[in-house]
């Protein structure tokens, strides 16, 4: 069976900017896929090539097997839901999820507007408009509107950008649940890099207009196949060449224990953890993520570094 969705070495230039240079994916039936990357690196034009808003400059977009470079974007059997949601302001939570349907004069448009709204939990608030509800329900009803549309490919245009911190890891957890729940295969784009890691079955790491990285979550932060890669997934210190996360490494004080010396310089305290800051004989800095239990160091103390030699990540600069 062909994927449901592939890029063939996809380039789009724009006036004086190449915003997509030779992108070549497949995103397998059924997945949730992330695009993640820094802002400008090209992941919604990316979308907007999928979704048919972009014309490639060359290369190719197929869904299902087929070519669809040259169909509008109507004619493409995806849905997107944007940043802004882009609901209709005058209407309610329930004409704006019918409103496809009905524009396509689709059968059964009642049972599958309830399913969707009861889907994303808005039973009961259908007669409210926009203004009505919160930015998480607004969200729901953006949802709805592509999800009851059928889609073989959702298109998530950085869909909790919009949320304040605690509501948008509430609906990552929705939103994996949501996919996993109606089977349709979801490609979401964001620069959040815990987002694309809580989320995707797998995601393709973005860095100007190319792919750098595909893969499990696990894969690309455990092993990063570039610098920038393991950078932009979490904290790195770079020990005599080798890239060591912060939470990887222990710190000691007995000086009879092996391991790089070093001192404290100062701590940051994050709540449920400690970072302590050392520097190294080199001069380099380092940063161990402890417990709040095992962080009671102070500036000055002597310190030995250590760490597991599974957790080294050794890459070409
Ligand atoms: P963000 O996370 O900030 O949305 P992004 O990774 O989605 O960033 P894109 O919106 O794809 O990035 O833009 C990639 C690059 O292409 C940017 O440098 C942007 O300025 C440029 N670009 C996007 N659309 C156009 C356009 N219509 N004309 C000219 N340049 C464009």
């Amino acid at each position: 069976m062909a994927p449901i969705l592939e890029l063939r070495r996809l380039v789009k230039h724009f006036p004086g900017h190449q915003a997509v240079r030779d992108i070549s994916l497949v995103i397998p039936h059924g997945s949730f896929f992330s695009l993640l990357g820094p802002s400008g690196c090209g992941k919604t034009t990316t979308l907007r090539l999928i979704a048919g808003f972009e014309e490639p400059t060359s290369g190719d977009v197929l869904l299902n097997g087929e070519i669809v470079n040259q169909r509008r974007p109507y004619e493409r059997n995806v849905s997107t839901v944007f940043q802004n949601y882009a609901l209709f302001p005058h209407l309610t939570a329930r004409q704006n999820v019918e409103f496809g349907l009905k524009r396509h004069k689709a059968p059964d448009i009642d049972r599958r507007v309830k399913e969707a709204l009861d889907l994303v939990s808005l039973t009961g608030k259908e007669s409210r408009r926009p203004a009505q509800l919160s930015g998480g329900e607004r969200q729901r009803v953006a949802l709805a509107r592509s999800l009851v549309l059928q889609p073989d490919v959702l298109l998530l245009d950085e869909p909790l950008a919009a949320l304040d911190p605690k509501l948008r890891k509430q609906m990552r957890i929705e939103l994996k649940a949501m996919q996993r729940r109606v089977g349709i295969t979801f490609l979401l784009v964001t620069h959040d890099q815990e987002e694309a890691l809580s989320m995707s079955d797998q995601l393709a790491v973005m860095n100007e207009g190319r792919v750098e990285q595909v893969g499990t979550p696990e894969d690309v932060y455990l092993r990063p196949q570039s610098r920038f890669v393991a950078g932009f997934l979490g904290g790195v210190n770079w020990i005599n060449g080798v890239g060591i996360r912060p939470e990887s490494v222990r710190l000691n004080r007995t000086a009879a224990c092996q391991g790089t010396p070093a001192t404290v310089t100062g701590s940051v305290f994050l709540g449920d953890c400690v970072q302590v800051l050392v520097r190294l004989a080199t001069g380099e800095n380092a940063v161990a993520q402890l417990a709040r239990a095992d962080a009671n160091f102070k500036p000055g103390d002597a310190v030995h570094l250590s760490w597991n030699a599974d957790d080294e990540m050794t890459l070409p600069s």
